[in-house]
């Protein structure tokens, strides 16, 4: 017999050479279907490996992303089997689960597939499906897998075997079809209902562009026709959402070739939404006791060989820019806190001084190799909300409580409510990989620990997690559509401090070293206001939104009371504009509509006679007639509602 622990720590008896799918069977019948692939002992095993000593044991269906992986890598095989079948003369390469799905890259010859293919090779790969063949790995010898792919003159599984140990190397047999694979599957072929072929792309064998090149084919699959309904509609919806193309349409903000890659030009519209943001962080920070700086975009490159910044980005980052007489040399800037550091390092600081908090909006620059450039989540050059919290060891408890608050603020007034947290701390057993003392680690864990708590975050602790300078807490925030963003993030230094030796004087007269806190509730303008176009759909809150009112004059008559109407809005610091195009008011009413301007106020005789406007509210259609002062003091109303004071 053999002793298997589940997760919830429920310890049973099992013959010697039980499954895991008989331990998921004894669990029960209706759980057993679901189950999809295993781990023992932390190792990837397959549903049907006999377990032949005690040991933990994880079982993992579809909804668990373990089992995705297996449930995608096995599908990648039943693509493969498909694209043989069609092109016998294909040469395989290698074929992972991806965070979507899975991909194969392949070497066609001659031949091309392209988006009319598609439908057939689903089609084949159901059909494959349905037979249910179970996928069953064995051993084979280095000799043997090297003959069974040079027979097919596969240079490229050759190579793969070329750098594994004989013993190592297993295949994978499913139906008539083989592949060299390191294992973890589904049961068999027949839990793969729903199978969706997304796109091919070109792709170099190894990522080399010296190698030749392959064709990657992208695919989805799920257990339930349902699924991948849901997922295509998901996608769809994102497309529609992407900020890339609501960020062109409501004129937020564009690159330019000429400007360079990666580097976003804010355009009116856009730059108004951004200040707009920076002053409600401002305002909030202001009473929070933060103090605003401002440093330079440059840094010579000792600042960064004593931030350690150099060793980290020096080298694949953006190369020095040097002075054309004195030869110094600087770099741009990777991050602020070195600057901060020097501009604490001023003065000198008693305790009684302490916690010191200096804030900025300050841009950053980090080269990203042109590939993996995206949008505004993927850029050249950003600006953190940074802010560096200078304190006693005795303040940090407090002072992680009042972040947390502030990023609770952003994340309600912009309308994320869903978020979670993760606290990640030290490895214990590792402790000479982290840098200060045990005293401190234990101190500035239990704050944060304390802080999360206390605030009723919904977090988990990651043990090991923690950077080799201190522990910290990150916000993972949920859009709309259910894509997990990680955002906020709140972090303690006891590195930085020794580095550029700070300190402040105790109450004994000695001096100290003081604790540093980076934070950044938005994490980056640029980043935040990509995930808040795709959260929002571009409705942006009432407060922060670029125009809030629109005003649509019938005709030119009443272009006299429109503007009346303005000064009246304007006066009560309402963002609003009238359309004076000599268009149809149908016409001007779908513009607004798309445009997203929340309300449109319509002014003919009658309006202008009484004094009112009548009001249409985006998306919701026709509000009646009020009278100018009715509607400032319902807009009002209705801005208050989301944002708070802080
Ligand atoms: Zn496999
Ligand atoms: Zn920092």
């Amino acid at each position: 017999m053999i002793q298997i622990t589940l997760p919830d720590g429920t310890v049973k008896d099992f013959q010697k050479g039980s499954t895991p799918m008989d331990v998921a069977k004894n669990i029960s019948e209706g759980f057993a279907r679901n189950v999809i692939s295993a781990k023992f002992n932390d190792i990837t095993v397959e549903s049907s490996t006999p377990l032949t000593e005690n040991g933990n044991l994880v079982l993992f269906t579809f909804n668990d992303e373990e089992g995705k992986k297996t449930f995608w890598h096995s599908s990648a095989h039943v693509l493969a089997q498909a694209i043989t079948s069609f092109y016998p003369d294909v040469k395989l390469t290698i074929g992972p689960a991806i965070e979507n799905g899975y991909y194969y890259d392949v070497d066609l010859g001659d031949n091309i597939i392209s988006d009319k293919d598609f439908k057939a090779i689903e089609q084949k790969m159901l059909e494959l499906a349905r037979g249910k063949h179970e996928f069953k790995m064995r051993e084979v010898s280095k000799e043997d897998a090297l003959n069974f792919y040079k027979s097919q003159n596969n240079e490229y599984k050759v190579e793969l075997i070329e750098n594994l140990e004989d013993g190592e190397i297993t295949f994978c047999d499913h139906s008539d079809f083989t592949d060299l694979c390191r294992g973890g599957h589904i049961p068999n072929t027949g839990i793969i209902k729903a199978v969706k072929v997304m796109s091919v792309a070109g792709a170099y064998w190894r990522g080399d562009e010296k190698n030749n090149q392959l064709t990657r084919i992208y695919g989805v699959s799920f257990p339930k026709q349902k699924m991948l309904t849901e997922y295509l509609a998901l996608l769809e919806e994102a497309k529609k959402r992407d900020h890339r193309k609501l960020g062109k349409e409501l004129e937020l903000f564009a690159f330019s070739t000429k400007v360079g890659q990666g580097l976003p030009l804010w355009l009116p519209k856009g730059a108004a939404l951004r200040e707009r943001l920076e002053n409600f962080l401002k305002k909030a920070q202001k009473k929070a006791g933060y103090e605003m700086v401002m440093t330079p975009h440059i840094g010579q490159k000792e600042l960064y060989v004593t931030s350690g910044h150099y060793a980290k980005y020096g080298e694949d980052s953006f190369q020095p820019i040097h002075t054309p007489k004195e030869d110094e040399e600087f770099f741009l800037k990777p991050m602020n806190c070195p600057h901060h550091c020097e501009i604490y390092n001023n003065k000198p600081y008693s305790y009684k001084e302490l916690p010191k908090r200096f804030a900025e909006f300050g841009t950053v620059y980090r080269y990203e190799q042109s590939g993996e450039l995206h949008g505004l989540t993927r850029v050249r050059g950003f600006t953190q909300d940074d802010a560096h919290i200078f304190c006693t060891p005795d303040q940090l408890d407090t002072e992680f409580k009042e972040v947390i608050d502030l990023v609770l603020y952003v994340f309600k007034s912009l309308s994320f409510e869903n978020f979670t947290a993760q606290v990640s701390l030290r490895d214990k057993e590792k402790s000479d990989k982290y840098i200060g003392s045990d005293e401190n680690w234990e101190k500035a864990e239990n704050a944060i620990i304390n802080a999360a708590k206390e605030k009723g975050l919904d977090y988990v602790v990651e043990y090991g997690e923690a950077a080799f300078y201190g522990p910290k807490l990150d916000f993972m925030v949920k859009d709309a559509l259910g894509r997990s963003w990680q955002l906020g993030t709140i972090q303690v230094d006891y590195n930085l401090p020794e580095r550029f030796d700070l300190n402040y004087k105790g109450a004994d007269n000695q001096l100290h070293r003081p604790v540093m806190i980076h934070r950044a509730p938005f994490g980056s303008m640029e980043r935040f206001i990509a995930v808040l176009i795709e959260h929002t759909g571009g409705k942006f809150p009432l407060w922060l939104t670029p125009e809030q009112v629109i005003i649509l004059p019938i005709s030119e008559k009443y272009q006299k009371y429109a503007e009346n109407v303005l000064h009246l809005l304007e006066n009560s610091e309402i963002r609003a504009l009238i359309d004076d195009r000599s268009e149809k008011t149908g016409r001007k009413i779908r513009d607004a509509e798309l445009n997203k301007v929340p309300f449109m106020l319509i002014v003919g005789e009658q309006e202008e006679e009484s004094g009112t406007v009548s009001v249409r509210k985006q998306g919701d259609g026709d509000m009646g007639t009020l009278t100018i002062s009715e509607f400032i003091s319902y807009i009002n109303k209705e801005i208050n509602s989301t944002l708070k004071q802080f």
